[in-house]
């Protein structure tokens, strides 16, 4: 079978992998504590749920327009004014099915083959690999455990090229936890001024689940309002990942563009779940902060596990649900049986050996890592972290 060169440009996302791995090993009897997922464990809020069986039930059951309902798209724009101060008309807002495809659809949008496209590393798994779908050229900064996984300005201007088309980031971020104060949004900006030509995407699918108050969109700097592509979405904040919704806010060109491109893949998506997303969207956000809250005990007790466990250097996140300790003082150790050599070797011995999934490092660019979620209850978290560290002491 001769199937597409296509398929050569990108791999299968090791997150899913990890996923699918732990799965088959449950299947076989095993008990895997699930460390590796990346979604709340928590039930969509009560009032959602409802707006959904109101929807079916009034029948909104045929196909819906590409770019999402108008009062849908309304009430992102109110979203937008109330969380970001951020101001928008229905025509610059495109609604998906999830935020995956917002991000697909605006890469496709702007990249042209052999265009650069700068991300710094970790980061989430899909964005390299749709940029090179679209034939774009990956260039990766590196940040590290030192510099809390955030760049600095002079990282960003030394990495632009003439070819440069597009930035692409996430605060808070997947897998790092970091997330970008104002000011240090406010260097960057700095930056891009002085190369108008770059666009940027923003990934706040996770602008809720914050530890330190607000999440800071870098749209909101006037320079950069008309070349940044805001991504958001259900998943994250209402624990609604299988309801499948995200949107993107861009300049209104971008957003005809991201309409064309749907339009031959998916066209609009699912009607219960837009329905129900206008209810999600405008209706106060106590259920979200209720999460956010457990999110944040979980992430405190994580903290303490970590610091019991020998030779991980970490940063506390500021935001998400995962914690991305190096682990690279296991790297030539051995149980006598098997021997770690990276990121992902680790991942394999945790999983076989010690009954715990989690996500190699190299799956975000970063080798040295591993990225721990705490998406799962507490008593789940400990038992995992107490089989990580058996595991772990086992390695010499
Ligand atoms: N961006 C980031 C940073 C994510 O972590 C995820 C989900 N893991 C997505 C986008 C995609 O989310 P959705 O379910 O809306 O497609």
């Amino acid at each position: 079978m001769q199937l597409s060169t296509l398929l050569t440009r990108f791999n299968e996302p090791e997150t899913l992998k990890m996923a699918k791995l732990g799965r088959e090993l449950r299947a076989q009897g095993i008990d895997i504590v699930d460390l590796s997922l990346g979604e709340p464990d928590f039930d969509t809020p009560q009032h959602i749920k409802d707006a959904a069986k109101q929807a079916i039930d009034e029948n909104w059951s045929h196909y819906t327009p590409v770019a999402g309902y108008l009062d849908l798209r309304e009430a992102i724009c109110q979203k937008f004014k109330r969380d970001n101060n951020l101001f928008y008309t229905p025509e610059n807002i495109v609604v998906s099915t999830g935020a995956k495809q917002s991000l697909a659809n605006a890469i496709l949008s702007v990249v042209d083959q052999s265009d650069e496209v700068i991300i710094p590393t970790p980061f989430w798994v899909t964005y390299a690999a749709l940029v090179q779908l679209a034939q774009g050229e990956v260039k990766l900064i590196k940040t590290t455990v030192e510099s809390g996984y955030k760049i600095t300005p002079e990282q960003l201007e030394a990495s632009i090229t003439p070819k440069t088309k597009l930035f692409i980031y996430s605060s808070p971020c997947n897998p790092s936890g970091a997330v970008y104060s104002k000011k240090e949004l406010a260097a960057l900006v700095e930056v891009f001024k002085k190369h108008p030509q770059v666009l940027v995407i923003s990934d706040e699918i996770y602008e809720y689940i914050n530890y330190n108050g607000r999440t800071e969109s870098i749209a909101q700097f006037e320079e950069m309002k008309d070349r940044t592509i805001v991504i958001n979405g259900l998943s994250k904040g209402f624990a609604m990942t299988g309801w499948r919704l995200g949107y993107l806010a861009a300049p209104k060109e971008i957003a005809k563009a991201c309409d064309k491109i749907q339009g031959q893949f998916t066209s609009g998506t699912n009607a219960i779940t837009q329905r129900a997303a206008i209810v999600a969207l405008t209706s106060p956000l106590d259920a979200t902060m209720a999460m956010v809250a457990e999110f944040a005990r979980r992430k405190e007790r994580v903290m303490q596990l970590l610091r019991g466990i020998k030779g991980l250097e970490f940063t506390e996140p500021d935001g998400a649900f995962y914690a991305f300790p190096c682990v690279d003082y296991y790297f030539g150790k051995s149980d006598g049986e098997d021997v770690i050599e990276n990121s992902s070797d680790l991942a394999m011995y945790l999983l076989n050996k010690g009954h715990v999934s989690t996500v190699t490092g190299s799956a975000f660019g970063d080798d040295r890592c591993l990225r721990l979620s705490f998406a799962n209850s507490t008593a789940n978290i400990e038992k995992g972290f107490g089989r990580l560290n058996e595991a772990l002491s086992k390695l010499r």
